[in-house]
C-alpha cells in the first residue's frame, strides 16, 4: 500500500491561488466558521474558467472571490459552478455566482433538493425534534438545557438563495472541462449524493469531503432522519472509490492539504470506523450505554462544547449501524434514553 504524500506543505498565504498544475488552481476561502476553511478549485476550461465549490454566503468570503476573478482571472467567463455537496461552506455562494455571473450550476440532485430544502431552515429556537433527539441520544440535562438556549444552527444564514434551474450531474457521467475528460462518481454518508470528479489523463482527483486528508469526514444521523445508517451509506461509497485504479492521483480535498495516495487514505478511513466499531461493541457488551455515554471509546478525546452536537450525530451514526446489522440491540429507558445493548 502506498503511503500518503503531501507534495505541498502549507497553505497558499495571504488568500492567494495557487497553480497545482497546468490549467488547475487551488485556493484557501477562510471561513469565520468553526471550520477554518474550505477549498476550492479552479480549472481553465475553454475560453473561460469552470470553478468547483464556493465557500458560504458572508462578506469576506465574497471579498475573497471578487479580488480573485478580478486579480487572478482577470474578470474571465465563469463557465459553469460545480458543487460537490450542499453543506454551506461548498454551496454557500452559488445562488450569488449564479446571480451575479449568470453561470450555469452543476450538481446531483440531491445536493441540489437538499440545499433547497434547507432553506426553510430558519429556526428562531431549538426545535422539539432537536430536543427529543439530543435527550435520547443522553445528553446530560443540564447541557440539554444549556443547548436549548443557545441559537441554533440554521443553513439559510450561510447560503444564498439556491437557483430554481441547475444541471443535474449523475454517476459515471464524464463532463468535458478545458478538452479533458472528467469522470463523476456520486457517494454517500457525509452528505447524499456528494459529487466525486476525477480525470484520469491528468492524473487528478477532486475528493469533496469524501475523502479527507488528516481527519475524518463527519459522518452524522440529523434530527430529521434519527434512524438514518449514514455509516452504512458512507463505507460502502468507499468501497465503491476503491474500485477506481489509483493511477497515483494528486486527491485535491474539500479542507486540508492535497495529498497522494487515494487507495491507502480510503482503506485507513474503512479502517478508521470499523476499529470504531469494535471498540463500541465490546464497550456496550459490559452494560447498556446511551449515544453520550460511548464518547470516550468512539473519539478517544474530549470532546469540546461547540463539537457537542456532531458528536452526538456521530455517536448516532455508529450505534444505528450496529443496530440495523443486528450486532446490538435497543432499550429505552425511563427517561426515554436510547441505550444499546449486545
Ligand atoms: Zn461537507
Ligand atoms: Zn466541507
Amino acid at each position: 500500500m502506498k503511503n500518503i504524500k503531501f507534495p505541498f506543505e502549507i497553505f497558499p498565504n495571504d488568500k492567494k491561488v495557487l497553480k497545482i498544475k497546468e490549467g488547475i488552481y487551488w485556493v484557501k476561502i477562510l471561513l469565520p466558521s468553526m471550520i477554518s476553511h474550505v477549498n476550492v478549485y479552479i480549472l481553465d476550461d475553454t475560453d473561460g474558467i469552470t470553478i468547483i465549490d464556493t465557500g458560504l454566503f458572508c462578506d469576506s468570503c465574497i471579498d475573497h472571490w471578487r479580488n480573485i476573478l478580478r486579480n487572478d482571472f482577470k474578470n474571465k467567463t465563469i463557465n459553469r459552478v460545480i458543487v460537490t455537496h450542499h453543506h454551506p461552506d461548498h454551496m454557500g455562494l452559488m445562488g450569488w455566482f449564479k446571480e451575479n455571473f449568470n453561470t450555469e450550476i452543476l450538481t446531483s440532485r440531491s445536493s441540489w433538493l437538499t440545499g433547497r430544502m434547507l432553506t426553510l431552515d430558519n429556526k428562531k429556537v431549538v426545535s422539539e425534534e432537536d430536543k427529543n433527539f439530543w435527550s435520547y441520544a443522553g445528553m446530560p440535562s443540564a447541557l440539554l438545557e444549556k443547548k436549548c438556549l443557545e441559537k441554533p444552527f440554521n443553513f439559510g444564514d450561510f447560503v444564498t438563495k439556491i437557483p430554481l434551474g441547475y444541471r443535474r450531474v449523475i454517476e459515471d457521467e464524464v463532463l468535458i472541462i478545458g478538452n479533458k475528460k472528467w469522470f463523476v462518481k456520486l457517494t454517500d454518508g457525509h452528505a447524499p449524493e456528494q459529487l466525486i470528479l476525477y480525470c484520469p489523463e491528468i492524473k487528478i482527483f477532486i475528493s469533496a469531503d469524501q475523502i479527507l486528508p488528516g481527519i475524518s469526514p463527519n459522518i452524522s444521523v440529523y434530527p430529521t432522519e434519527p434512524n438514518a445508517d449514514p455509516l452504512g451509506d458512507y463505507l460502502e461509497s468507499c468501497k465503491k472509490l476503491l474500485q477506481i485504479k489509483d493511477l497515483d492521483y494528486l486527491v485535491l480535498p474539500g479542507h486540508n492539504l492535497p495529498f497522494h495516495g487515494l487507495n491507502c487514505r480510503i482503506k485507513q478511513l474503512i479502517y478508521h470506523h470499523e476499529s470504531a466499531l469494535k471498540r463500541i461493541e465490546e464497550f456496550i457488551n459490559q452494560n447498556p450505554k446511551s449515544a453520550y455515554d460511548i464518547f470516550p471509546v468512539l473519539f478517544k478525546r474530549k470532546i469540546k462544547n461547540s463539537e457537542m452536537i456532531l458528536a452526538l450525530g456521530e455517536a448516532v451514526a455508529h450505534l444505528n449501524y450496529l443496530l440495523k446489522y443486528g450486532i446490538i440491540k435497543k432499550v429505552i429507558d425511563k427517561k426515554g434514553v436510547n441505550l444499546f445493548v449486545k
